[in-house]
């Protein structure tokens, strides 16, 4: 039996990879996170079982209950099924991915890793920002707001220069990641682009600034963009009606 490590992209079905796909058009059981748009189970035989291992109030599985979870679903016997893990983006992008894969080698279970389009990259480039625009920034950093026990990000060497910083997991950490940058020397007056629900059909993006980055109303999941791509929208005519787009002049 195979575990597979599926990345489910940013969001929008038709961002999976082919053979994310095809993986869950004959899945089994999908042990699933809770930021997967709803559009992908679509895609999943009515036979087949789903469990919710997101994190939410009230009720949370920890890392330790899913490796194990894994662990035994691999290792179980009987018929041949397909087991999917399905992750929301890219399975290894902070989905913690790594720790599952680690589980699964040490208990000796098969699995693949399928990987999948990043929100980090999507995100921006679904709200119309080339994250490395020639003359504007030679860098991207992808960088987490917020990890449980770990954190370890030094924000005054990112606040140095002028490359993209691309946030994730930054909603309630934005007034201290923005007080923490600006401390470090990055001008007030840097674009921010926050992107909710990237490919999500209730996507939108706000455009701000560093100094008003705290102030603004922001609903996760979100991507921060961080420099002055963010300033850049270029989307084409059909998703500029689609997409919504809001100006922050707190
Ligand atoms: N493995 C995922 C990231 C997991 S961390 C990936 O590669 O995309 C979860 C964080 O990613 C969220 O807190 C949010 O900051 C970001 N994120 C994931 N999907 C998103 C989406 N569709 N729109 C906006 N932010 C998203």
């Amino acid at each position: 039996m195979t575990v597979y490590l599926v990345g489910a992209g940013p969001g929008d079905p038709d961002l999976l990879t082919v053979k994310a796909a095809r993986i869950l058009s004959c899945a089994d059981l999908v042990i699933h996170d809770r930021l997967i748009d709803p559009r992908i189970f679509e895609l999943v035989p009515p036979h087949a079982e789903r469990i919710d291992v997101g994190k939410r109030p009230g009720w949370s599985a920890t890392q330790n209950n899913i490796n194990e979870l894994l662990v035994t679903v691999g290792a179980g016997r009987g018929a041949e099924r397909t087991i999917v893990r399905l992750k929301g983006g890219d399975p290894f992008v902070f989905g913690r991915g790594g720790e599952e894969a680690e589980a699964l080698m040490a208990a000796g279970v098969l699995f693949e890793v399928v990987p999948g389009i990043s929100a980090a990259l999507a995100g921006p480039a679904a709200a119309g920002i080339p994250v490395t625009h020639r003359g504007l920034s030679a860098s991207v950093t992808v960088v987490a707001g917020h990890r449980e026990g770990y954190d370890d990000t030094n924000w005054d060497a990112l606040a140095v220069g002028n490359g993209t910083i691309v946030v994730l997991m930054g909603v309630e950490h934005r007034r201290r990641i923005a007080t923490a940058l600006l401390a470090g020397g990055r001008l007030p007056s840097t674009p921010v682009a926050v992107i909710e629900r990237a490919t999500w059909e209730s996507q939108r993006t706000i455009r701000t600034t560093l100094a008003q980055l705290g102030g603004v109303d922001v609903v996760s999941p979100a991507i921060i963009v961080i420099g002055d791509v963010a300033a850049l929208s270029y989307v084409g005519v059909d998703a500029q009606l689609l997409s919504t787009t809001v100006i922050s002049t707190e």
